[in-house]
């Protein structure tokens, strides 16, 4: 382990802040704040990723040592380390909330790997800074166990993600309301170190837009182009103008992935929009069940749901455009700006559309299956149906003889299935007619549809099945999970309890059904 190699790029490049420490502030001028995290009791490594670590070079005896865990707990730091917590601000739910940054979360430092790619490594949940706002910087158990599952989850369902190396628990418990209903709790804390080449957010950008500070803007534009964005090359506006357009791309991305494998991010503030196009920041989210656009997993957002399902599309182009304003003072006019804007719309309807096509097993979408799937979205909402379930029995349909039986499974409620059989059927029939149409056939289309449709996700009850076993001291249920979840599109003969709908119960228990952002 000692012979990580780091280069700490964002802190030597970029101005921090004069003062050390936590004290609460206001940070202007600067882009971060040199901070250490904050000792805990007795750090215990309960999960990782052996993916993450391998990447990383770490390997099983690294991750065993007892160093790794007093590293990875907060309590010590390898050479080369240097932490620090990052200044940005962000809208919040659509309003400006000024100053936000890091207020539990301390990176440790950028690391090389064997290949020369970047991983900046960031404990989450490390205790204090500047920026925790009369907050502790704690995070608990079952919040870190839904950032770490879904993380490593999200990575193998091919979802541009911030990744997980481990998770520690502290051997400290901190208090939390979890229903913000004056019910306070002790509650396990624990420790995430998430991994990605960036963790720049749009608010990193908007902060010092926000203060007329055009020069800091610059200067961090100018870094996070060179560092974050190698392949881009020319100056000026032009290439300002093109980097805001690959973000725009990249976000389309995210999200059409986003929509294909039914996740909802729940907090679409823009502090948690990622440069790199990155899901980023795991908090109550959550994963569709019965197909419902109209969704939102956080509790937070239950009155106006801002961020329900079918509208992340939507607000992510509000959240880039909250970008594009904070990116003005370098354009001269706003067309440059607009075109990026555009590209996000392009690139977002190119992905709809290739998620179509794979979705219902076609070599590629035409116009019209556009609406095919639209009808289906409309069938699937009104007759609460599984969309996971759904969509990984379409390839068992034959086009041949096209029926229900395949798709039974995927209904929640009989009466409803049974009165929304005729338009299932007419669906049926005119999906049949397309895919004897297509040059995709037989085991070609099982197999692009069986790519495209996860048969495993990460659904809500089955992770707070693992957080309530893990609260009582059973961690095993995490790493069953992250194995699932590692081969989401295989079928894992033995694992069918993973693959099922959300049961009966996980309706209205929290953590299931609903999440608040206490965590
Ligand atoms: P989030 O909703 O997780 O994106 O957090 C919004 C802001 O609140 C960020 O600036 C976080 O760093 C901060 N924050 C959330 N929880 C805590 C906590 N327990 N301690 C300190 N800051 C926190
Ligand atoms: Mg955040």
């Amino acid at each position: 382990m000692r012979s990580l190699h780091f280069d700490n790029a964002f802190i030597r490049e970029l101005p921090g802040d004069q003062e050390q420490g936590s004290r609460q502030r206001q940070v202007l001028g600067a882009l971060y704040s040199s901070v250490q995290p904050s000792p805990v009791t007795a750090p215990r490594v309960v999960a990782w990723s052996r993916e993450m670590a391998h990447t990383l070079g770490l390997s099983e005896v690294d991750i065993a040592s007892g160093e790794f865990a007093q590293v990875f707990g907060g309590n010590a730091l390898l050479e080369g380390m240097a932490p620090y917590a990052a200044n940005y601000g962000g809208h919040q739910f659509g309003v400006w909330a000024d100053q936000l940054g890091d207020g539990r979360a301390i990176s440790l430092g950028e690391l090389l790997d064997e290949d020369g790619l970047r991983w900046e490594l960031q404990l989450k949940g490390a205790g204090r800074t500047p920026y925790s706002r009369g907050a502790d910087g704690r995070a608990v158990l079952r919040s870190s166990v839904r950032e770490f599952l879904c993380s490593e989850a999200m990575h193998h369902l091919g979802v541009p993600t911030t990744r997980a190396l481990s998770l520690v628990v502290t051997g400290d418990s901190i208090v939390r309301d979890m229903f913000y209903d004056g019910h306070p709790q002790e509650e396990p804390g624990a420790i995430v170190c998430r991994v990605a080449p960036s963790f720049i957010r749009f608010g990193n950008f908007e902060l010092p837009a926000a203060r007329g500070d055009v020069a800091l803007l610059r200067q961090l534009v100018d870094f996070t182009i060179a560092r974050d964005y190698p392949g881009l090359h020319g100056e000026g506006e032009a290439l300002y103008a093109e980097w805001f357009a690959q973000i725009c791309e990249r976000t389309a991305i995210m999200v059409a992935h986003w929509m294909r494998v039914g996740f909802v991010h729940g907090v679409m503030n823009t502090d948690n929009m990622s440069i790199l196009g990155l899901t980023i920041d795991y908090g109550p989210y959550g994963w569709i069940d019965n197909f419902d656009p109209e969704w939102t997993p956080n509790t937070t957002d239950a009155g106006r749901r801002r961020y329900r399902f079918g509208q992340q599309p939507n607000v992510a182009w509000w959240n880039l455009s909250r970008l594009a304003m904070a990116l003005s003072p370098l354009f001269e006019g706003v067309e440059l700006l607009q075109a990026g804007l555009d590209r996000y719309a392009a690139a977002y309807a190119a992905a709809d559309r290739d998620s179509i096509a794979a979705k219902l097993g076609f070599a590629a979408c035409r116009d019209d299956d556009v609406d095919l799937m639209r009808s289906l979205h409309d069938l699937l909402a009104e007759a609460d149906v599984d969309m996971t379930l759904f969509f990984r029995a379409l390839a068992d349909v034959d086009p041949q003889q096209p029926s229900l039986a395949p798709l039974r499974e995927a209904f929640y409620d009989d009466a409803l299935r049974t009165t929304a059989e005729p338009a299932f059927l007419a669906w049926l029939a005119r999906y049949a007619a397309r895919a004897l149409d297509d040059t995709l056939q037989g085991d070609e289309r099982r197999a692009r549809m069986n790519a495209a449709n996860p048969r495993y996700v990460l659904r809500n009850y089955l992770a707070q099945d693992a957080i309530d076993r893990a609260t009582q001291g059973d961690y095993s249920g995490i790493d069953e999970l992250l194995d699932v979840m590692r081969r989401p599109y295989d079928e894992q003969p033995g694992r069918e309890r993973f693959a099922q709908k959300r049961p009966e119960w996980a309706m209205h228990k929290a953590g299931c059904s609903m999440l608040s952002c206490s965590s």
